[in-house]
């Protein structure tokens, strides 16, 4: 042994046993309970064993129009299509606090610029907009490009991909509280990855998003349903799940 190993040696039983002498009972840290319930993770692309299933490829029954007409989007080749002009599509169920999940596409064949290039986007309780568009080499205001939360916070980078390829968000999401009142008790936060890359870091949502003017909070439901937006571009979307979360 080396004069150096017998030091290194030396000094990592010194470390050892002043670690132990700090700690005393390590016992005395350990949580047993509440025990995590088991969760089975998803593979690939499926989703996890406790989530709501919202289009898993084939049908739109857990869809509909704001007047709750059927979902007149296109479905083909396991994911639907934006048919433009027949309005925004609502989950029939109404969701809280959630992690959601879903897969989009803009069209590959590019057209228009800006805001009118495979511009949709994901409402989170009908209000709150996280953009979608085609952000490949396509200009626009910074707080309106894809994974921004429209008009209110820039997306900390651009993650996306190219026009016709399948991207996905995965969302954190935690709903306004409302006094008895009517007033805001708490505002709403939001967390997203954009195809794996951070995009939203527990931003603050300032209210209800709005095209025109500064957003304000309207009392609403703890549940609300998530709304996807016909914004007049062919965009895509599958494999959308959600797992509801408790407080
Ligand atoms: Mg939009």
């Amino acid at each position: 042994m080396t004069t150096f190993s017998r030091v290194l040696l030396a000094a990592v039983l010194v470390g050892h046993v002043l670690a132990h002498a700090q700690r005393g009972d390590p016992k005395l840290t350990e949580v047993w309970q509440p025990v995590p319930r088991v969760v089975t993770p998803g593979t690939n692309a499926a989703p996890p064993s406790d989530a709501v299933v919202l289009f898993a490829g084939a049908d739109l029954s857990g869809w509909q129009h704001q007047d709750g007409s059927r979902a007149k989007w296109t479905v083909s080749d396991a994911a639907f299509t934006v048919a433009k002009g027949t309005g925004d599509l609502y989950t029939v169920r109404a969701f809280g606090d959630c992690q959601l999940h879903v897969e989009w596409r803009t069209p590959a064949q590019v057209a228009g610029d800006g805001q009118d290039r495979g511009n949709s986007g994901v409402y989170l309780q009908s209000r709150y907009e996280l953009q979608v568009l085609d952000s490949y080499n396509n200009p626009t205001y910074s707080n309106g490009q894809a994974a921004s939360i429209y008009k209110q916070h820039i997306p900390l980078v651009n993650a996306s991909r190219k026009p016709g390829e399948w991207q996905t968000y995965d969302v954190v999401f935690r709903g306004p509280r409302f006094k008895d009142d009517g007033s805001l008790a708490r505002a709403a936060y939001i967390t997203v990855l954009h195809n794996g890359v951070l995009v939203q870091d527990h931003a603050e949502i300032k209210g209800s998003t709005v095209f025109i003017g500064s957003p304000t909070y309207q009392r609403h439901y703890p549940k609300e349903p998530l709304m996807l937006q016909d914004h007049g571009s062919a965009v895509s979307y599958r494999n959308i799940w959600i797992r509801e979360l408790g407080d």
